[in-house]
Parts: structure tokens; sequence; C-alpha cells
């Protein structure tokens, strides 16, 4: 291909732009406060794991199901096959047996008198998705209009009834906790319509039938808030409130025949990662975690190191990284070893040679500097000190203090 002389030149200019000196490029930017004894990972912290990628699902309308994000367990989709998910809750020691709600329009509707529904699969902590519908004829009043129930763990029900101007008490509306808060706004769509309503649950925790750690419900109905983190302490219990009951870890959700054809679809959940309390890793660690995780990140950041170009000012700068995670006499020594020669080969350098090695050096001393601001390195450190001797001479901007 032969190219207009205007476009050769921009492609030169491209080209000297990309071979350029540019500053090493670490993981760790030296920029961010490090790692605590309870925090394994820096601020800002390159080395932290990405989130991992999913592909966001589409958002339902009233008359339209939408589709769930690429990792969630789809637990009904209004086909027969996912409605073999759910089985029948056993009654007198008895096995349920297969679901006998009606199928129906890609939702399935309360059978009434067939009793509650419940997945086979038992879950605990999750984000949870379920879209349900009062009857579009409108029949009976509070209590009595639309009434079911989504059972988290088959224990917590966030209650399900036609409150669309139908008047009950405040803790029996749709999404209240049941008995126990009532829901924060009526968004309710009329009778006939697809309420969406989506949950983070987080089970109650206990340790030899004590309560260790309040579980805690969040409720959105439509996009409106209904439940903002409400506690939850034991079983909400009609005419009684909480009621004492030590949860599994996991349990299967369940829906109330309340002898009402409320219809259900578009059932999905998404489970949550543990929390601390629970075995969970994220957020402050113990110290002994801590130690064990910053060890496990120091290792993988000198094995990196390893494969870079041996005795460079990459490799120094990875090694120097892995101090910030655990100072490893070791590295320490090489890191010192490498960064004097650093600082020694600089000095044989013409200021036209600096120059053009400005922002290799800056970011060099920048390092260093964090270094020592943290303790990593001493004060004193002579590397350090002779390139901010270096960089000062030479009018420099020297690293934040
Ligand atoms: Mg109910």
């Amino acid at each position: 291909m032969k190219l207009h002389p205007v476009f050769t030149a921009a492609f030169s200019a491209s080209l000297l732009a990309s071979v350029a000196p540019s500053a090493p490029s670490t993981g760790t930017p030296f920029t961010g406060n490090p790692p605590t004894a309870t925090r394994p990972w820096a601020v800002h912290d390159q080395n932290r794991p990405q989130p991992k990628r999913i592909e966001p699902g589409t958002f339902s309308t009233p008359t339209q199901p939408g589709q769930p994000p690429s990792d969630a367990i789809v637990l009904f989709d209004g086909t027969e096959a996912s409605l073999a998910n759910w089985e029948m809750e056993p009654k007198n020691g008895k096995a349920g047996g297969p679901a006998k709600w009606i199928l129906k329009d890609g939702a399935m509707e309360c059978a009434a008198g067939t009793g509650v529904i419940r997945t086979k699969e038992h879950f605990g902590d999750c984000q949870l998705h379920v879209e349900w519908a009062a009857p579009a004829v409108v029949k009976g009043d509070s209590q009595g209009r639309g009434n079911s129930g989504i059972f988290l763990m088959g224990i917590c029900e966030v209650q399900v009834l036609d409150s669309y101007h139908n008047p009950s008490y405040a803790d029996g509306g749709a999404n209240a906790v049941y008995a126990v808060s009532p829901p924060l706004a009526n968004a309710l769509r009329p009778p006939g319509e697809f309420q969406v309503v989506d949950i983070v649950f987080r089970r109650p925790i206990f340790k030899d039938s004590k309560l260790i750690e309040a579980g805690h419900v969040t409720v959105f109905c439509n996009g409106v808030i209904m439940q903002d983190g409400t506690p939850i302490i034991g079983e909400n219990y009609n005419q009684v409130g909480w009621i004492p009951k030590v949860f599994p870890e996991t349990g299967p959700l369940k829906f109330q025949d309340h002898g009402n054809p409320v219809r259900f679809r578009n059932i999905w959940y998404r489970p949550l990662p543990p929390r601390p309390i629970d075995g969970g890793t994220d957020g402050d660690l113990t110290a002994e975690a801590t130690t064990a995780k910053r060890k496990e990140i120091a290792a993988t950041v000198r094995a990196d190191a390893a494969k870079l170009a041996a005795n460079s000012t990459a490799q120094m700068l990875r090694l120097a990284e892995s101090l910030v995670y655990e100072n490893d006499p070791a590295t320490n020594t090489t890191v010192e070893q490498l960064a004097t020669a650093y600082a020694g080969g600089l000095k044989s350098l013409d200021s036209t040679a600096l120059e053009a090695k400005k922002s290799e050096i800056l970011s060099v001393t920048r390092a260093f500097h964090y270094l020592a601001k943290w303790t990593i390195v001493p004060a004193t450190f002579g590397p350090k000190v002779a390139l901010e001797q270096l960089a000062e001479k030479s009018g420099w901007n020297l690293p934040r203090k």
C-alpha cells in the first residue's frame, strides 16, 4: 500500500511517539496508601484482581420479561423445563411431589389449595429477582386480595399482595417484611400487571444456636426501594412478628398458596459472596490472614519480575513493588543493589541523555520516594537520595512530599 505523503508524515510521527521513552509500567502505581495489618491491598492497587466480567441483562416491562444477567441461576423462565426446578412442599411427612401450579403464558400461577411451591435447589445469601402479578379480576379485599409471599430460604416472607388501592395493615402490605416492617412506599402497578421485585438477602448467622450476626433484606419493587437493609433476626410470623428461628446455611425459595391465583415469572438469583464472619475474604481480614495474603501477592509479583529482562529497570521496579506487600530481606538486598547500580549508571550521562530519560528517572524516583515515605526502605536509602538530588539539579519536579 502506498500512502499519500501527508499520511506518511503522520504515520512516521505516530511511530516516533510510540518508541519515545516512557515510564516503565508497573502493577502498583506507587501512589495510593500501602497495605495495612488488616488490608492486604494498597489503595488503587493494580495487582488487585479485576471483578469478573458478566453481561448485564435487560429490564422487564409490565408486559415483557427482561433477560437475566449472564451469570444468573435461572429458577423459572416460563418454560415447562424450568417449572421442573420446583416442587410442592412436603406435608405431614409426605413428599409434596411435582409442581402443581399452572404453567400459563410464560408464568406459573398459584392453583389454590395445592399448597406452597418451592425450589428444589437450596441457597442462602443472594440477589434475587422475582416478578409477580395479582389477578386481573379483582376479588376480595385487604389480605384476601392477590395474596401470596416470597419466602427467602423458606423462612423470611416478603409479602406479595394486591396493594393497589387495597388498604390493609401496613406491615402486611406488598413488599412488607411480613408482620415486622412495612414497605417504605407503595409503588404497585395495577392488578394483572407484573410487579418487578429485586431483593438483596443476607441470612442471619447462628453459632451454637446463638445469633452472631443479624441478616438483612433490601427490596426494590418496580425500581423503588421498599426495604432498606431491614434486619432479620428470626422467622417473621403472622400476629407475632419475630419468633426465634435458627437459620441453616441454605434453604429453598418458596411461594405461598394463600388461595389467590397470583402469577410469577422470570425468577433468577445470583449468589452473594460470604461475609467475613462467614469465611469471606473481602474488606478487613484478621492480621494472620492479611500477612498470608500479602506474602502470596508478594510472591506473585516476584514471579512476574523474574519474567522481565534481568537487571532491567522494569525488573527493579517490579521487585521494589513486591516489598510493599512483604519486606523480604533477600529481595530488599537485590533491589538495593539494582537501585544503586541504576543511580550510579546515570552519573556518566550528559544533560541531553538525562533529559531523554527524564520520564523514566522521575518514575523511579517517585517509586523510591514512596518506599521511603512508607518506611519500606529507610529515608536515607542511597539511590533515593541520589535520584532526588539529580532531579533537583536538573530542575525537574520532585515527587510530592
Ligand atoms: Mg402472604
